[in-house]
C-alpha cells in the first residue's frame, strides 16, 4: 500500500482504497459486534474494521459503540484526564491556509512574537494558575528556527514561580527537517505535534494554495518519519475536521498510526481532532462540516482503533460538547486557554479579537472551573509528567499495555499532582471536591502497602513537599 515516490518520500495514504472502504462498507450489526468484542481485548483495529465502524448509522449500533469506547477508555486510562495549556509564541506565517487567522494573505492580522520577557511573564502567570504542562504554538516563519524554538523551551523550563514549574513542554509548529527536529529534541521537549489537516490530497491542495512550504502535502505527511529519524519518539498527529469527509480523515489518522507503529515500533503518542472554528476574515463555506453527533462518533471510533494513543480534545469545542464527548475516549484537554499572544499576562477579555487570535475558542473557562467540572463528573484531573521525565516514552510508553500500569503509575501520579494543585492553587470548593475524590480513589487501592505509601506521599504534599512521583 505504501508508495515510494521518485524524491524518496513515502506515500502511505491510498485515496482510492479509502474511498472504496467508505462507499462500499454498509452497516453490518453482527460484524460491528465482532469488532466491538475484539476492542474489549484492547487490540488496535485494522482499516477494514475501522471502516465498518465508520458505516454505523443506526442508533442501536451507535449506542453499542459508545458503550464500548467508554469501557475501553476506563480500562486503559482509568478516570484521569491530563490538563495542559497552549502558549502561542508567534503568529508570523508565510503560509496561506485558507481557514487560519494567521494566514499570510490576512493583512489585518496583528502579528507578534513574544519576547523572552513576555514568555517569562506568561509562563509565570500559567504557573500561578497551577499549570505544569504547556504546548508552545507557532506560525511557520523563518524567524521560528529550531534554535529559536529550543531557546523558548529552555526559557519556559527556567521559570519558577513559588511552588510552580513547567515539567513538560510539547510543541505544535511547522514540520522541521531531521537536523531541526534534533535541535528541538535536545531542549527537552515532550511531544512534537504536526497535524496533516486533510489526508485527502485534492482537498489539501485546495486549502493550502501557497505561497509557503505547507502547500507540499508529502513534506507534511512524512514529518513524523523525520522526527523519528531525529530520535523523537513522542509524536502527535491530527486532522482538521471540516475540510473533507470526516470518515476519510479518520481512516487517514488510523492508517498514519498503523504506518508509524509498523515502521518504528511506536504509534503516535497523541491524536488531535480539531474541528474548524471561525477565524478572522474567514468566508469558508464548509461542505464537510462535522455535526456534534458525528464528532462523538469519530472520537469513539478513534478510541477503539488506537487504544494506546492519547486523544486530545481542545478548547475549540464548547463546554457542552466537551461534557458530552469526554467520556468516550478523550485523555487530554487544555484548560484556562487563551489564544491571544501574550494573553495570559492580561486580564481575560470578554470577547476575543479575531485579528489577534487564530480562531474562536469554544470553552473559555478558567483552569479551576474546568477542574471542578471534571471532579463533578468523577474524572481525576492530572498534571502528571512522570512517564516522560522517567524515560517511559515511545516504545516504553507502550508498557501502558501491561496490566496494572495505570494502577501503578497513572492514577497515583494523578492523585499526587492533583493534591499539589489543591494545596497551592485551588478554590475552597475545588479543594473539598478534589480531596473527596482522592479519598475515594485511595479506598479503591486493594494492596495495603501501596495504599500506605501513597497516603504517606499525599501527607508529605500537605506538609509542603512537591514533585513526588511514581
Ligand atoms: N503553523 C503550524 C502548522 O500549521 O503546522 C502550527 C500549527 S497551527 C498554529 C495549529 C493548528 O491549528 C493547525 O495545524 C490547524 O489544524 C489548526 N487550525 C488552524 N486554523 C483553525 C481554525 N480556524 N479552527 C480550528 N483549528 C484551526
Ligand atoms: Fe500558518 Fe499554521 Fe495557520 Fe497555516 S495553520 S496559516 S501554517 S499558522
Amino acid at each position: 500500500m505504501e508508495k515510494k515516490l521518485t524524491n524518496g518520500a513515502i506515500d502511505f495514504i491510498d485515496d482510492k482504497l479509502f474511498h472504496n472502504l467508505i462507499n462500499n462498507t454498509k452497516e453490518d450489526l453482527p460484524k460491528i459486534r465482532e469488532i466491538l468484542a475484539k476492542s474489549k481485548t484492547k487490540q488496535a483495529l485494522t482499516l477494514d474494521e475501522t471502516a465498518t465502524l465508520l458505516a454505523i448509522k443506526s442508533p442501536e449500533a451507535r449506542e453499542e459503540l459508545f458503550d464500548t469506547a467508554k469501557e475501553l477508555k476506563r480500562s486503559i486510562y482509568g478516570n484521569r484526564i491530563v490538563l495542559f495549556a497552549p502558549l502561542y509564541i508567534g503568529n508570523y506565517c508565510i503560509n496561506n491556509c485558507k481557514y487560519c487567522g494567521f494566514r499570510s494573505s490576512l493583512t489585518k492580522a496583528v502579528r507578534k512574537t513574544l519576547t523572552e520577557k513576555e514568555i517569562i511573564a506568561n509562563v509565570s502567570q500559567l504557573e500561578k494558575e497551577g499549570h505544569k504542562r504547556l504546548i508552545l504554538v507557532y506560525g511557520e516563519h523563518p524567524k521560528y528556527t529550531p534554535e529559536f524554538i529550543a531557546e523558548n523551551v529552555k526559557t519556559c523550563y527556567g521559570v519558577k514561580e513559588g511552588n510552580g514549574e513547567i515539567r513538560r513542554i510539547n510543541i505544535n509548529a511547522a514540520p522541521l527537517d531531521v537536523g531541526g527536529f534534533k535541535t528541538v529534541k535536545e531542549s527537552g521537549i515532550g511531544t512534537f505535534q504536526v497535524f496533516q489537516e486533510s489526508y485527502h490530497k485534492e482537498t489539501y491542495a485546495q486549502y493550502h494554495p501557497g505561497p509557503g512550504i505547507k502547500s507540499d502535502y508529502m513534506w507534511r505527511l512524512n514529518a513524523m518519519d523525520r522526527a523519528f529519524e531525529a530520535g523523537i519518539d513522542d509524536v502527535g498527529i491530527g486532522a482538521l475536521f471540516g475540510l473533507y469527509d470526516w470518515r476519510f480523515e479518520v481512516l487517514g489518522l488510523v492508517q498514519h498510526s498503523i504506518y508509524l507503529q509498523d515502521k518504528y515500533g511506536v504509534g503516535p503518542h497523541t491524536i488531535s481532532f480539531p474541528r474548524i472554528k471561525p477565524a478572522s476574515g474567514m468566508a469558508l463555506n464548509l461542505p464537510y462540516e462535522v455535526s456534534d453527533q458525528e464528532f462523538k462518533q469519530l472520537v469513539a471510533i478513534l478510541r477503539l482503533a488506537v487504544p494506546y494513543t492519547g486523544l486530545i480534545m481542545t478548547a475549540r469545542e464548547s463546554k457542552e460538547v466537551r461534557d458530552a464527548v469526554i467520556e468516550f475516549g478523550v485523555s487530554q484537554i487544555d484548560a484556562g486557554t487563551r489564544l491571544e499572544l501574550g494573553g495570559y499576562q492580561e486580564k481575560r477579555k470578554e470577547d476575543q479579537d479575531l485579528d489577534r487570535e487564530q480562531f474562536k475558542v469554544g470553552d473559555s473557562r478558567e483552569l479551576d472551573a474546568v477542574i471542578q467540572w471534571l471532579l463533578s463528573r468523577g474524572f481525576l484531573p492530572s498534571f502528571c509528567t512522570s512517564c516522560y521525565r522517567l524515560g517511559r516514552t515511545g516504545e516504553h510508553f507502550m508498557e501502558y499495555a501491561i496490566p496494572g500500569f495505570i494502577g501503578r503509575f497513572c492514577t497515583p501520579n494523578a492523585m499526587l499532582t492533583l493534591a499539589e494543585y489543591l494545596e497551592d492553587y485551588s478554590s475552597e470548593a475545588t479543594k473539598k471536591a478534589g480531596y473527596a475524590l482522592i479519598e475515594e480513589e485511595l479506598a479503591l487501592i486493594k494492596n495495603s502497602n501501596k495504599r500506605e505509601d501513597l497516603s504517606t506521599k499525599l501527607k508529605k504534599i500537605k506538609e509542603g513537599k512537591r514533585d513526588l512521583l511514581y
